[in-house]
């Protein structure tokens, strides 16, 4: 296993295996093409050590020339495919033949097609070393194909995870863990906190509440805190950009984790859809989200409760307190709607003892 930034990676193809399938691509082409002087165009950055091993082993005379192109941010291609070093000159009547790392949605393929589709090229063909025919569009015939691999995210020999990985000689594929990530929803004072102790123990989770990391910069006195503190202390939301990226380094310090509880985010659309954004980079996703739903009486009487014992000065004032399920009605309740479309927004009776919530809460979770 090897770890790249925060993921862990496990061996997928060996050296001698991709060695193996660059050779036979290499004789495959060179019948083909043994009485004319193709040009291979290699495909940056992630081709680069294909095709220095693929030009080792073709036998006849050939020329080569790059192009740049680039979709990937992470682990999820992002669709947009940048073109950062153009089609070779002098190409017209030639016999071009694309050496592609990789394909697999095809999108890089059509920005590829496109571009040659301009030029007066005598013929135009594709070998790609790895090839995931589970998730290619199939627009375009693949005329060469190294190796046929399933759908994974993979590293080494060439291709990268943020950059890192390139010079492994074998190929790697993300070592996936079975991950739960929940998102607790509620107002304040639904007990999201008390239940996510016991979820996070039930179910070997990461805890992140957003209000607790705020009150623990604030006890720290540190920038964020001072900033956070105006907001906090009238009951308003904390500006999201502020929100999001402390979020955001509160899951990467975690990268061992088996899956996170959110609780008190998102609390906004805009945090709604960069949490989405930023899971998916990871390959990670929200499974579920829970709501504790109570009415606003029952969680006054809860609020100023509670306010007594933390000295929480947002819970010590009805006025602060009400603000506070404005800011909720407002900005908040959309999400229901947001994950109710992506089939994912589960309702909890938030009334009654502890023990009895969290069975609630565990039936919903079993059911995933
Ligand atoms: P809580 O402990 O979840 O009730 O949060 C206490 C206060 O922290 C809130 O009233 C907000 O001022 C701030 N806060 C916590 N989470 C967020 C969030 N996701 N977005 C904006 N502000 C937040």
């Amino acid at each position: 296993m090897i770890q790249l930034h925060d993921k862990l990676f496990k061996p997928f193809l060996s050296e001698k295996e991709i060695l193996d399938a660059i050779e036979r691509m290499a004789k495959e082409i060179a019948v083909e093409y043994e009485d004319q002087t193709p040009i291979f165009v290699g495909v940056l950055n992630g081709a680069f050590m294909f095709v220095s091993d693929f030009l080792k082993a073709y036998p006849h005379a050939c020329e080569v020339s790059f192009v740049k192109l680039s979709s990937y941010q992470g682990l999820t291609s992002t669709g947009i495919v940048e073109t950062l070093l153009d089609v070779p000159d002098n190409i017209e009547g030639r016999s071009i033949i694309i050496l592609e790392d990789i394909i697999d949605t095809g999108r890089t393929l059509q920005k590829l097609v496109h571009l040659f589709g301009n030029t007066k090229v005598k013929e135009f063909k594709i070998a790609s070393l790895f090839y995931k025919a589970e998730v290619y569009n199939g627009e375009y015939p693949i005329d060469y194909v190294g190796l046929e691999i399933p759908n994974k995210f993979i590293v080494g020999y060439g291709l990268d995870y943020k950059e890192l990985g390139r010079n492994l000689r074998e190929v790697y594929q993300l070592n996936q863990k079975h991950m739960i990530n929940l998102v607790l929803f509620g107002k304040p004072g639904a007990g999201k906190g008390t239940q996510a102790q016991f979820l996070k123990e039930k179910y070997n989770l990461k805890h992140i509440s957003t209000g607790d990391v705020f009150r623990y910069n604030i006890k720290n006195g540190t920038a964020l805190g001072t900033l956070a503190k105006s907001y906090i202390d009238k009951g308003d939301l904390v500006p999201d950009e502020v929100t999001i990226k402390m979020l955001e380094e509160e899951v990467d310090k975690n990268p061992e984790a088996d899956g996170f509880i959110f609780d008190g985010f998102p609390r906004t659309v805009a945090q709604a859809e960069a949490l989405d954004n930023f899971l998916e980079s990871k390959d990670m996703k929200v499974d579920a989200t829970i709501a504790l739903e109570a009415n606003d009486e029952v969680l006054i009487e809860r609020l100023l409760e509670r306010g007594k014992v933390s000295g929480r000065s947002d819970d010590q004032d009805v006025e602060k307190i009400r603000n506070r399920f404005d800011e909720y009605n407002l900005k908040t309740a959309p999400l229901k709607e947001y994950y109710e479309e992506q089939n994912k927004f589960h309702s909890v009776n938030g009334i009654g003892t502890i023990d009895e919530i969290t069975l609630r809460l565990t039936k919903v979770i079993e059911n995933l």
